[in-house]
C-alpha cells in the first residue's frame, strides 16, 4: 500500500479523500487546523505548518508521494524530499514558477505561449513611470489569492492603488469569455484533457461563481485552447493534474491568464459530470494506474456556495432541503464549521441536457442555499 500525502486540509484535499477511498492508498494530511475540512476523512493527521521547512519535510519524508491542494508551501522542503526520492505531484520547480507571478508571466514569454503583454514594476515608483502603459492589471509577485493581489489600474488616478512590490502590470484585455482547462499528464508523459469549462465571476467578491461545461467555444478557438494548455503544462516537465485558465478576447484570440498546478475549483463539476472526476485522476497519476475517461456524461453547471453577507460564526444551511429535492443537483458541503462573507462553503452541480435548466437551476440554487448563522 503507498502512503501518499497532501499539503493542506481544506475542501480540495477534502474531494480528494473521498475520492482515494477508492483505491489501495494510505492517505497523510498536514494541516495547522484540527477543525479543517479534511481531519476527519484522512488516515493519518499531523498538525503543522505547511509554510514551514521542518514540518514539510519531516512530514513527507517516509511517504511514496507528496501532493499540494495550495501553492503557498514550503517548496525547499519538496526539494529535499524529491532529491532523497519522494515522488512530488506537481514537481517543486514548477511550483516555484507558478507561485511567483513574475516567473509565471516568464514561463509563458519563454515558451512562446499567448499571453497579454506586461511589464514588470520592482515598486511604487516604477509603477508611476508606466502610466502610459494603463488601462492594465496589477498583480503582485508574491502573496496574492483569491483576487487579493490583484487591482485594475484604468487611469493614472489608480496608480495608488497598485502594489510598491515587485508585481506584474499586464495590459488589460478585453475579455469575452473567462475559461478554465484541466489538464493531466502522467510519468511516462501520456495527457489527458478534459472539456473546458466557462467561467463567471461574482464582480464584488472577486470570486470564481459559476461554471458551465462544456464552454461554449468555436470549433477553432476549443483547438486553439486545447493546443495552448497542452503546451503550458507539457514545457513543465511534471507529472500532475493542472488548471489552465485562460481569457477569450473580442478578436477570438486566446490568452493563458494562469495555471493552478493542482486540483481546482474549475474541476468541481467533474466528480458527477464526468466519467473520472479530477480528484480521481490525481489518484492515478500518482499510483501509476492509466488515465481516467474525461468524457462528460451530460453537461454540467457547478455553483459555489459562499458565506451570505452579515452573517459570521457558527454555519446553518438555509434553503438545503429545497436544494436536495431538486433532480440532478448534487450538493458539496465543505463541513467547515464558521461561516463569514464570500468563505467557500460547499458547492452544487447540476447536470441537464438543457443549457435552459441548467441556467434556471443554478440560479434557483444560488438564491435558496445560504450559509448563515
Ligand atoms: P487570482 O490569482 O487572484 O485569481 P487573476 O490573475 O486570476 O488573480 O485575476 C483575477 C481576475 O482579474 C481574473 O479572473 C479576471 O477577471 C481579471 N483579470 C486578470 N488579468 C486581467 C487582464 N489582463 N485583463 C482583464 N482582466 C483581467
Amino acid at each position: 500500500m503507498q502512503n501518499i500525502g497532501i499539503l493542506g486540509g481544506g475542501q480540495l484535499g477534502r474531494m480528494l479523500l473521498q475520492a482515494a477511498a477508492n483505491y489501495p492508498v494510505t492517505v497523510h494530511i498536514l494541516e495547522n487546523d484540527p477543525d479543517c475540512p479534511s481531519a476527519h476523512l484522512c488516515h493519518q493527521f499531523t498538525l503543522g505548518d505547511i509554510r514551514d521547512f521542518e514540518a514539510v519535510y519531516n512530514f513527507g519524508k517516509s511517504l511514496d508521494a507528496i501532493t499540494i491542494e495550495i501553492e503557498n508551501v514550503n517548496i525547499d522542503a519538496l526539494e529535499k524530499l524529491e532529491s532523497e526520492g519522494v515522488k512530488v505531484y506537481p514537481s517543486p520547480a514548477v511550483l516555484k514558477t507558478i507561485k511567483n507571478k513574475i516567473l509565471q508571466k516568464e514561463y509563458y514569454k519563454k515558451h512562446q505561449i499567448p499571453t497579454a503583454d506586461y511589464l514588470i514594476t520592482e515598486n511604487r515608483a516604477d509603477l508611476e513611470k508606466a502610466v502610459d502603459f494603463l488601462p492594465a492589471v496589477h498583480k503582485v509577485g508574491e502573496g496574492g489569492y483569491d483576487g487579493k493581489g490583484v487591482q485594475l489600474l484604468r487611469t493614472r488616478d489608480d496608480i495608488s492603488k497598485g502594489f510598491d512590490a515587485p508585481a506584474v502590470l499586464e495590459k488589460m484585455v478585453p475579455i469575452h469569455k473567462e475559461i478554465a482547462q484541466m489538464v493531466a499528464i502522467n510519468d511516462k508523459g501520456e495527457t489527458a484533457l478534459y472539456p473546458p469549462v466557462e467561467m463567471l465571476f461574482d464582480p464584488d467578491l472577486n470570486l470564481l461563481d459559476y461554471q458551465l461545461c462544456p464552454a461554449e467555444l468555436s470549433t477553432q478557438t476549443l483547438y486553439r485552447v486545447e493546443a495552448i494548455a497542452l503546451a503550458v503544462v507539457r514545457n513543465f516537465k511534471s507529472a500532475g493534474i493542472f488548471a489552465v485558465e485562460m481569457f477569450v478576447d473580442k478578436n477570438g484570440d486566446v490568452l493563458v491568464n494562469e495555471t493552478a498546478p493542482r486540483v481546482h475549483n474549475s474541476g468541481h463539476h467533474s466528480i458527477e459530470a464526468h466519467y473520472s472526476s479530477q480528484f480521481d485522476m490525481l489518484w492515478r497519476v500518482m499510483l501509476g494506474y492509466p488515465l481516467g475517461n474525461t468524457d462528460p456524461i451530460l453537461p454540467s453547471i457547478m455553483v459555489n456556495i459562499i458565506g451570505a453577507e452579515g452573517f459570521s460564526g457558527d454555519v446553518r444551511y438555509e434553503g438545503l432541503e429545497e436544494v436536495l429535492k431538486m433532480e440532478n443537483a448534487f450538493v458539496h458541503l465543505y463541513g467547515k464549521k464558521q461561516t463569514k462573507p464570500g468563505r467557500k462553503m460547499g458547492h452544487v452541480t447540476i447536470l441537464s441536457k438543457e443549457k435552459q435548466d441548467l441556467l434556471h437551476k443554478s440560479n434557483r440554487v444560488k438564491r435558496t442555499l445560504l450559509p448563515k448563522t
